[in-house]
């Protein structure tokens, strides 16, 4: 026996939506061996016992979209809508990053994911560079979906953002090779054309294909924003999400980020496809795109999962803000029954563990699932009292500065809020260092 956390109020997001109070946790290298009670009598001998009595257990928190490469931005693009936060802020900024500018990014990125207790994430990254975030991840240990964005058209695009449909391909399909299924499947390889309006219908359907023939996953951005959706259907005819279905790649394996404009048809196509949906409740609020509407969506059946986007347009990567946002911002609309706490901790964790096609080995706490797990001491003057049910709790009053351990595969990520695979100073200053170095170059 490797590891036991001992004592929790265990929230197991099991099919029964079991909470264990006073459960022990144990783990056995990079798996859950055990989910129940304290073994009584005959003493087992564990190499390493967390006490976490008091806290609240649960599994790693999983952004569905997420864009490490553009951490070093945040605070920098505050006051625009989509198309001309993209052309003026941001795909200047991507385009200035070179391969220690974006490791330095992606460390800052991962070293917020784990202190706000995010184990997983899907990640959208710039053209170029996409290797650095790999390599972060591998180090920083947390669990990564990602891959470079596809480019090969688009108004307003950087020459330093420019590639053609074969380079777009060919440079996805080394990263795929060189990636794919590392540190025993903790890192993993998803194509991610950046939007339709950034690539030509002949990129798109290769890459339906290709994902076709690699079981691989795609990530994209979709119906963000009104003037987008416009521009794509005077460019292609048809409504984003429809021009996908008709291009072939809607399906179990792909992960929209946004719908915040739908049509009922498209809404349709989602369902009978089993696309997954990603809503980025902050983002869309900050760039006055709208907010999409969850509470149909999972009405009708449709996964939707949770994530920050990036930090220029949050300005945080913090599921805890998300998460009291999802629950919140429905309401109005919906009623103060709609976005259970229940609900909303579901796309944080199932929701997103299925978004990133991993849902057989994270999202809850059960034996035979990969230890990804977060303590939370909800015991502070913020979250006192705790009432009688530590979901809601977690949802309506947790905070990201209450994650006090992370554990991705078993292998403990931060103890006590102390980073154990990041040097958290040197990290921010790196950050600080680049961030001032691309904002000058661009400036
Ligand atoms: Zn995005």
């Amino acid at each position: 026996m490797e590891l036991v956390i001992q004592n929790a109020i265990v929230i197991t997001m099991n099919a029964q939506r079991q909470v264990l109070h006073g459960a022990e946790v144990v783990v056995e290298n990079d798996r859950i061996v055990k989910v129940g009670a304290p073994a009584r009598g005959g003493k087992q001998r564990f190499r390493k016992t967390i006490d976490a009595k008091g806290r609240v257990l649960l599994p790693g928190l999983i952004h569905a979209h997420l864009h490490a490469c553009q951490t070093l931005c945040r605070n920098r693009a505050d006051g625009y809508e989509l198309l001309d936060w993209l052309r003026e802020r941001i795909w200047p900024f991507e385009a200035a990053h070179d391969a220690v500018s974006m490791r330095a990014s992606a460390d800052l990125t991962f070293a917020e994911m784990i202190k706000s207790g995010a184990t997983a994430a899907l990640d959208m990254g710039t053209v170029r560079h996409y290797d650095a975030v790999f390599e972060s991840a591998r180090e920083s240990g947390v669990r990564l979906t990602g891959g470079k964005a596809m480019m090969d058209s688009g108004q307003g695009v950087p020459a330093g953002l420019r590639e053609t449909t074969e380079d777009s391909l060919n440079e996805s399909l080394k990263l795929l090779q060189r990636w794919h299924g590392q540190e025993g499947g903790r890192l993993q390889y998803a194509f991610a054309p950046r939007f339709v309006l950034s690539c030509t219908e002949g990129l798109l359907k290769e890459v339906g294909e290709r994902a076709r023939q690699t079981g691989t996953r795609i990530h994209t951005h979709a119906s963000e924003n009104q003037t987008e959706c416009d521009v794509v259907r005077s460019k292609t005819g048809m409504d984003n999400v429809g021009y996908f279905q008709h291009l072939g790649l809607l399906g179990p394996a792909t992960t929209l980020a946004h719908c915040v404009w739908l049509t009922a048809a498209e809404q349709r196509a989602l369902h009978e496809t089993k696309t997954h949906v990603c809503h980025c409740p902050s983002s869309n609020l900050k760039l006055a795109s709208g907010y999409a509407k969850v509470p149909e969506l999972l009405k009708d059946g449709v996964n939707v999962a949770l994530g920050a986007d990036g930090a220029p347009c949050n300005n945080n990567l913090d599921l805890f803000v998300e998460m009291r946002l999802a629950a919140l911002i429905h309401k109005p609309r919906q009623g103060p029954t709609s976005m259970s706490a229940a609900q909303v901790l579901e796309m944080a964790t199932l929701g997103g563990a299925r978004a990133l096609g991993l849902e057989a080995d994270v999202g809850s706490i059960e034996p035979g699932k990969k230890a990804d797990l977060i303590t939370v001491d909800l015991n502070d003057a913020a979250s006192t009292p705790n009432g009688d049910d530590p979901v809601s709790a977690l949802v309506y009053s947790g905070q990201s500065s209450q994650v006090r351990d992370v554990l991705v595969d078993g292998r403990v990520l931060m103890r006590e809020r102390e980073l154990l695979t990041l040097d958290e100073a040197k990290v921010l200053a790196a950050a600080r260092e680049h961030g001032e170095r691309l904002a000058q170059q661009i400036a």
